[in-house]
């Protein structure tokens, strides 16, 4: 092998200056190559012949200045006379790298040819001896790599994080990412758009994650509050191609069923009259199916790390050595907040948003209660709805205003949603029942800039004005 008299390398001229000395053909030639950088072009030439109107480009027409080189990254020289020269000798006397056109003596580095499918670039360089060679290995080079390649790149760019999140070892990752480049899936989606190659490539990724272990994977899924659409794309997608799913009884059937129609279903919900699993056996459940070898989606409504009780599932999972993922989930709160159109953080009026049991609490758990009572914040209880009068009463006692406003959302994010709405002193009072279904209750000031106007009230003062 020879020696390079030049060195390949990639120059970032990002947010820097490109100036160009000439306004001919061979300023023009250089002004194709350079405006596939995001550099700022400017061209500067007593007289501009060549058309560079199609170009994103700054001309001016006027002699060369000093001044033009300030903030320049590179100098292409491509004429002569008085401005070349004296942009020459600007040039080497502030170090800027400079190329003069067809005169490589004068030059300290050679524009090769440019194979752009951005970000991935294939230079060709033949140290100025012979362009035209170069030219023609890189028409050879084009017709190899199809033009949505670069669009593969930036994807894989993107996946990064996620892959060695996923993919613990080295060689299992390459084989991740080269199974990524060649596929023709991938490749199709790619061309058609960022989001749908994202897909084609998330869809790899959790068939290489199931194969680099044979004991199986599970995938902890929030279901959301139970409308099929409000199911996240990457939830979606795994259900898919779950061998088992394991789900709550508040996960209504609806999106169970999006799952594979071959998938075993395990119900470990506490409805009546079924035999319900404690958190042991759904924790050695999970462990068991995986240890089989098999895809197990354990699908929890709203998101599994609010009241999902997914900690004890994670460790289960980390103590057996199991593969597991967490794929989020619109939780309950979240979707009674856009039901109500209730914005639960509100300049000036709620700096913060708590989401809390309003279960579980003992009257014996004054911190719980006082907290919750003086924090001033938007409060969404969870588990509350049949003790709700008992809840507005303790949070009185622990020093919230009577007359802070309350609502509650049932079944938020379904069909058959239904409101209420009042304030603390009025839920206190309350002895109706509430409609079927869970319950989000809602307490705090920024509750009332809600849109409650359907609600049925909890007592006369409702605190919304229709
Ligand atoms: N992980 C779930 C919460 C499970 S705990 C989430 O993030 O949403 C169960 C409690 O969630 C219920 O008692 C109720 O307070 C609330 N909940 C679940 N689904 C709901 C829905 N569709 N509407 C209102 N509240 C709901």
């Amino acid at each position: 092998m020879g020696h390079l008299n030049t060195f390949p390398l990639s120059y970032k001229v990002r947010g820097l200056r490109i100036a160009i000395i000439g306004g001919g053909e061979e300023a023009l030639n250089k002004v194709r190559l350079v405006t596939k950088t995001t550099a700022m072009v400017v061209i500067i030439a007593r007289h501009v012949e060549a058309d560079f109107s199609p170009f994103d480009v700054l001309v001016h027409e006027r002699p060369f200045a000093e001044a033009d080189l300030d903030g320049v990254a590179l100098v292409f020289v491509a004429e002569e006379g008085a401005d070349a020269e004296l942009a020459k000798a600007t040039a080497r006397a502030r170090n800027i790298p400079l190329n003069v056109v067809d005169v490589p003596a004068e030059c300290d580095f050679y524009t090769p040819s440019i194979v752009d499918r951005a970000p991935l670039t294939v230079a060709i360089s033949s140290e100025g001896d012979a362009p035209v060679l170069a030219r023609l290995v890189r028409a050879r080079i084009e017709a190899m790599l199809p033009p949505g390649f670069g669009k593969i790149a930036r994807l894989a760019g993107g996946l990064r994080q996620r892959v060695e999140s996923l993919i613990h070892t080295g060689p299992a990752r390459r084989r991740y990412y080269e199974a990524l480049v060649t596929s023709p899936q991938v490749e199709a989606a790619v061309a058609l758009s960022p989001i749908a190659g994202r897909y084609e490539a998330e869809v790899l990724l959790d068939q290489h994650q199931s194969q680099s272990n044979s004991a199986g994977v599970v995938w902890l899924i929030g279901a959301g509050p139970g409308s099929e659409d409000l199911l996240t794309l990457r939830a979606q997608r795994l259900l898919q191609q779950a061998d088992v799913i394991v789900h709550d009884q508040l996960v209504p059937d609806l999106v169970v069923q999006m799952g594979r129609r071959d998938a075993e279903q395990i119900s470990v919900g506490k409805a009546k009259g079924h035999h319900s699993f404690s958190q042991a056996q759904i924790n050695t459940l999970i462990v068991r199916l995986a240890s089989e070898g098999k895809k197990v989606a354990r699908l929890k409504s709203g998101d599994p790390m609010i009241f999902g009780r997914a900690g004890e599932e994670i460790s289960a999972l980390r103590k057996a050595g199991i593969q597991y993922q967490i794929v989020p989930g619109v939780s309950a709160a979240m979707a009674a907040a856009a039901d109500t159109a209730t914005p639960v953080t509100l300049r000036k009026v709620s700096s913060g948003f708590i989401m809390a049991t309003a279960h579980g609490a003992e009257d014996s758990e004054l911190a719980h209660w006082a907290a919750l009572a003086q924090s001033g914040l938007t409060l969404a209880l969870y588990m509350g709805k049949s003790i709700a009068s008992e809840v507005a009463a303790r949070l009185v006692a622990h020093g919230a205003r009577p007359s802070t406003p309350v609502g509650i959302v049932v079944n938020a994010g379904r069909p058959q949603m239904t409101t209420y709405s009042g304030n603390l002193s009025s839920l206190i009072e309350w002895d109706a029942t509430l409609a079927d279904g869970p319950a989000i209750i809602f307490v705090g000031e920024a509750v009332a800039a809600g849109d409650w106007a359907n609600a049925a009230q909890i007592a006369a003062q409702n605190f919304k004005v229709a």
